[in-house]
């Protein structure tokens, strides 16, 4: 009767559906010559709108042959060397395996009663994580998996919050959360901004620093900050450094940063969202020496660990700091409980087993085998950078520093608000085309293109054909760009 459900009397139909899903991935994965089709958003709209919901199909192989026709085939995929928009990555074929393991049994992590193994396993993934970031022997570390990059840094500010707060100094709670300072470089995500107004924080609470030469946050005009913000009688709960910033990869100064912010005893969070996974790399984790310095720590396993999504982990080099994100109820973690819920540490309850695929990639191909991946990624970059620099009508607008190019089709003659009209005219005819996906973004008040590379198997005649792509593409839309300006006068 419910033979749809995953139960005892289910294995042949459970193994059945799955096989026919993999087997479709795989057959789809050997055709795919581009990271998307061609189809436009109304063609799109047409075959989802086309179905009935309230028709089922009544047989799994129709649904996943429909399910290709509509997703599989019109999906944006991240394997794909032209691929070169944000930051997704292929993913580890041992960690798609571990999706499938967690799906099925379907561990919810929360608390022991429902996990068991699971919270071992997860545990000894921060422990190791701690560890490779620098926490031990001097701090007592733990942290937490989270959904993403986003939630470990508001889960972050809310504890730094918290630990400021509880600081004794006169004033009410309300008196003093209204003058409760986030102070950030000026490339900071944008998710510590969000954070802060999500924890009640004033709309001015976030002080931004600017960048100083090599791109990174100022430690000057830091401590100048932090200073003013001490004479003014306000609180800082925390400084976010970030280690690879979004759009150029830059890496703030973490040992300058965290020696300022010992010496106002200011919580220090490092945004390594990003940059994370060169705590694996064989060549450049020298990049994020400082770190272990830091209060928290955000690492995204789903981006330079190629993990996917959602796998990420906020860590924090004081494990006791976490106690404010615990809330206990009766009927699921009451206090004192003999053996160790998660819940505890997390902001959120019901919790999917997302630590697995890590945990499976690390004993299939061990950490050194990422980190090499992600070196491949960087050396690409540095060569992008190049042919993009040696390139007459191409203008790099910052040297790579992680795995992000930013540059501007500019042949000669052409005038800066040419150059940048043409940036989101290519960006859309090469989405359109879906023959290539690359990123744009606003730097210096220039709009520029911005290649995003995550994957190991890209090259760099992927990167020339890419350029010809956006070559093509800006002399196919000259006409039309001329005629946009003439109108507009
Ligand atoms: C991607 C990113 C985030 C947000 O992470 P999500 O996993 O997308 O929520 C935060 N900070 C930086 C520096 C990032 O690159």
């Amino acid at each position: 009767m419910s033979d749809f459900l995953f139960t005892r009397d289910t294995p042949a139909q459970y193994a059945r559906a799955l096989h026919t899903a993999v087997d479709t991935v795989a057959v789809h994965l050997a055709g795919t010559r581009a990271p998307r089709s061609a189809a436009t958003p109304e063609q799109l709209e047409g075959l989802v709108a086309a179905v009935d919901l309230d028709r089922p199909l009544g047989d799994l192989d129709a649904v996943v042959d429909e399910t290709r026709r509509l997703y599989l085939d019109h999906a944006v995929h991240f394997h794909d060397p032209g691929y070169m928009a944000h930051l997704n990555c292929p993913v580890a074929i041992p960690a798609v395996a571990a999706e499938a393991l967690t799906a099925a049994v379907n561990t919810a992590v929360e608390t022991w009663d429902q996990s068991t193994t699971a919270t071992l396993v997860e545990q000894r993934l921060v422990d190791w994580t701690a560890e490779r970031i620098g926490f031990l022997p001097a701090g007592e570390p733990d942290g937490v998996f989270t959904s993403g990059g986003t939630q470990s840094n508001l889960q972050a500010l809310f504890t730094a919050r918290e630990e400021r707060l509880s600081r004794p100094r006169a004033g009410s709670r309300q008196e003093r959360l209204a003058r409760l300072r986030v102070v950030a470089g000026e490339h900071a995500h944008f998710s510590v901004a969000k954070a802060a107004h999500l924890l009640g924080l004033p709309a001015d609470a976030v002080v931004t620093v600017p960048a100083g030469r090599g791109g990174g946050l100022d430690v000057v005009a830091l401590e100048r900050a932090l200073h003013e913000l001490a004479a003014a009688g306000d609180e800082v709960a925390a400084v976010v450094a970030t280690a690879g910033t979004t759009d150029l990869g830059v890496i703030d100064p973490l040992p300058e940063v965290a020696q300022v912010c010992r010496q106002h005893g200011t919580w220090l969070h490092v945004d390594a969202a990003y940059g994370g996974g060169l705590l694996v790399s064989p060549t450049r984790r020298h990049l994020l020496a400082g770190i272990e310095r830091a209060d928290s720590v955000t690492v995204d396993f789903h981006k330079s660990w190629f993990q996917p999504v959602a796998a990420s982990a906020l860590l924090l080099r004081e494990g006791r700091n976490l106690r404010f994100s615990t809330w206990s109820a009766e009927y699921l973690n009451p206090r004192h409980a003999v053996r160790p819920n998660l819940v505890d540490k997390s902001l959120q309850t019901t919790r999917r087993f997302d630590a697995l695929k890590l945990w499976m990639t690390l004993r299939t191909v061990g950490a050194e085998e990422i980190g090499r991946a992600l070196d491949r990624v960087l050396d690409l970059a540095g060569e992008a950078g190049r042919i993009v620099d040696e390139a007459p009508d191409m203008e790099l607008v910052a040297e790579p520093v992680l795995s992000t190019v930013l540059f501007r089709h500019r042949p000669p003659g052409t005038g800066n608000d040419e150059a940048d009209r043409i940036v989101e005219v290519v960006r859309t005819a090469l989405f359109d085309s879906g023959r290539a996906l690359v990123a744009s973004t606003v730097l210096d008040g220039r709009r520029c293109l911005k290649f995003t590379f995550l994957n190991p198997g890209t090259t760099a005649a992927d990167v020339e054909r890419v350029l010809e792509l956006i070559r093509a593409a800006a002399r196919d839309a000259a006409p039309r760009t001329l005629e946009a300006a003439a109108g507009s006068r």
